[in-house]
């Protein structure tokens, strides 16, 4: 659609511009780097970039909010700037890093401490949470709250300086130990942590507190619109209270909106650690993965991944979207782009005994029946032929059209074909079928005009190129993963991977370029998988059936 996507954090804009307030808009996206983005990132990238994509003069940073030197890593920071990239979107300028503001957030803890609105709180970490109190009941002053201004200053410097051990300090900010949001009762805003960080190396031993440098950062950079996911409500008067003790210059609004979830997965990038570490999918990009770098090797476009968030939408109401909804979109999609192959995932031998024995015919297929302007391919013939297993029925109920003993049906882009006999092996299998093909029947219909109600793909037997097809199902085996069961780990789905190892397909497809999409008719969308896929022994990843499975 063409249309421009409207919510209700699109009308504050509206009318934040047209009042004046602002005269353009910044936004920014401010990944943690400690996993790979995942498609709930997708929606706030969507709205952040979408915005600084729909707003004459709009700008979006690209921030890294790399305060947690131990869970960081520059692994992280290169797939975010990939899948950021790939989704198509552009930041402004280079990347951001909140730990290039460490100076400028340091002297503005200074500053708090020199106002006598932060102070060096000493007691352990147990202690505080003992103080802090609980919703129903106010918190207790640290007794080292009223610490004068100069004896603060000293402590701060000290653990800046690295004299004190990790958990012996704290630096808090002086609010109300009393405040009915708990966000309020004198948050930490510097702690020591005595770690290598992967862009500062071992120059700070102490490191600010998301809530104090997430508002600083945007203020910092000018950002006018500061959107978040719902958790951060209650943080906002703590953002609003830093920036407004510190009278920065620029004072971003947070609003706050609801976070992506979908059935059969979780959102979460320590759950999706917790999956790759202890080996349940292969990797962060492994297709079964909600990442964008799963869901990108799984054959999705970006265009069906934006046009998913598009269709959500942006609210403030909670929900789970329905993981086909996802489907439809990436369907959509490759309905109109992938070109249509012929591949045989479960592969029945087919001879063709009035077939001479040395011709081979090239066959015109088209690669697209809606859409002639995608051209026509050659696609080889010869006696040798294979076929779906599932095609073919020794004992077919009234309603199967497709393959059985005497019956006829048309090879797509072919013959009609003709089943005369059957070969079995010793168990009583069917391992072969014998049949014949009626020359007149070229290009789908025969003089007689007689009536053959099912179309079968097939390939050359002696053309075929074997591959390994992977086929994918819902990584959780319930709607949500993490409502049921002792740990979302027990509702894994075991059979979220299906390989198989015999599949055939005609010969032009591997000689795609890798992450190449097609439609194998009649059997789904596939591409070449990106990272195992090779000339010599292609791998397909199913990227999804053609119709909705699980609507049954
Ligand atoms: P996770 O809980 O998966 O680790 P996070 O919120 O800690 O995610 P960040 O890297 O801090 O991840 O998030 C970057 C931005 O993406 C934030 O603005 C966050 O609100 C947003 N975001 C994260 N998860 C979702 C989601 N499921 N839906 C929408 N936005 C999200
Ligand atoms: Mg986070
Ligand atoms: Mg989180």
């Amino acid at each position: 659609t063409e249309n421009k996507p409207v919510d209700f954090i699109r009308n504050i804009i509206n009318e934040d511009l047209a009042s004046g307030k602002h005269a353009g808009v910044v936004t920014r996206f401010p990944p943690e780097p400690n996993g790979y983005l995942h498609i709930g990132h997708a929606k706030s990238l969507c709205l952040n970039f979408g915005i600084s994509e729909e707003y004459e003069g709009a700008v979006c940073n690209l921030r890294f909010d790399d305060t947690n030197p131990e869970k960081e890593d520059v692994e992280y920071i290169d797939a975010i700037k990939a899948d950021v990239s790939w989704l198509g979107f552009s930041w402004n300028g280079e990347p951001r890093y909140a730990s290039d503001y460490f100076e400028a957030l340091y002297a503005y803890a200074v500053e708090l401490v020199k106002m006598g609105k932060a102070y060096v709180d000493s007691l352990s970490a147990e202690e505080i949470r003992e103080h802090r109190g609980t919703l129903t009941e106010a918190g207790k002053n640290s007794p080292y709250r009223d610490r004068s201004v100069e004896e603060n200053l000293a402590l701060l410097e000290g653990m800046k300086r690295g004299d004190y051990e990790e958990g012996t300090h704290i630096l808090r900010a002086k609010i109300d130990m009393a405040s009915p949001n708990m966000n309020m009762r004198d948050p930490a805003i510097y702690r020591i942590r005595k770690a290598e960080h992967h862009r500062t190396g071992e120059a700070w031993c102490i490191y600010p507190m998301y809530d104090f440098t997430h508002c600083l950062s945007d203020a910092m950079e000018g950002i006018t619109h500061s959107l978040c996911t719902l958790e951060f409500a209650d943080h906002r008067p703590l953002y609003d209270w830093v920036l407004e003790t510190l009278k920065t210059p620029c004072h971003p609004q947070q609003i706050e909106f609801s976070r992506l979830n979908l059935s059969y997965t979780v959102l979460s990038k320590r759950k999706l650690l917790q999956l790759v570490d202890q080996g349940h999918v292969s990797g962060w990009d492994d297709p079964r993965m909600p990442t964008i770098s799963g869901i990108r090797r799984r054959g999705y476009t970006p265009e069906a991944l934006r046009n998913f968030c598009r269709r959500i939408g942006i609210s403030k109401k909670e929900s789970r979207i329905d993981y086909t909804i996802l489907e439809d979109c990436v369907r959509e999609d490759l309905n109109e782009k992938a070109p249509r192959v012929m591949g045989v995932l479960a592969p029945l031998k087919v001879t063709v005994t009035n077939y001479p024995e040395e011709l081979v015919e090239e066959m015109d297929a088209m690669n697209h029946p809606q859409k002639p302007e995608m051209g026509t391919r050659k696609v080889p013939f010869c006696r040798e032929l294979y076929i779906e297993q599932s095609d073919f029925m020794e004992e077919p109920p009234k309603k199967f059209f497709r393959l059985g003993p005497g019956r006829e049906v048309r090879l797509r882009s072919a013959y009609y074909l003709t089943c005369t006999d059957v070969v079995k092996n010793e168990a009583g299998e069917v391992v072969e079928l014998l049949c014949t093909y009626d020359p007149e029947s070229k290009g789908g219909s025969t003089p007689d005009g007689r009536k053959v109600k099912g179309t079968i793909h097939w390939v050359s037997a002696r053309h075929a190129v074997n591959a390994e097809v992977r086929v994918y199902d819902r990584l959780f085996k319930v709607e949500n993963p993490e409502k049921e069961g002792d740990s979302f780990l027990d509702n894994l789905n075991p059979e979220s991977l299906t390989v198989l190892t015999d599949c055939k397909v005609e010969p032009g497809v591997v000689k795609n370029d890798n992450g190449a999409f097609f439609q194998f008719e009649r059997t789904g969308y596939f591409n070449l998988d990106p990272v195992d896929s090779t000339p010599e022994k292609p791998v397909f990843n199913r990227t999804a059936t053609l119709r909705d499975a699980w609507a049954k």
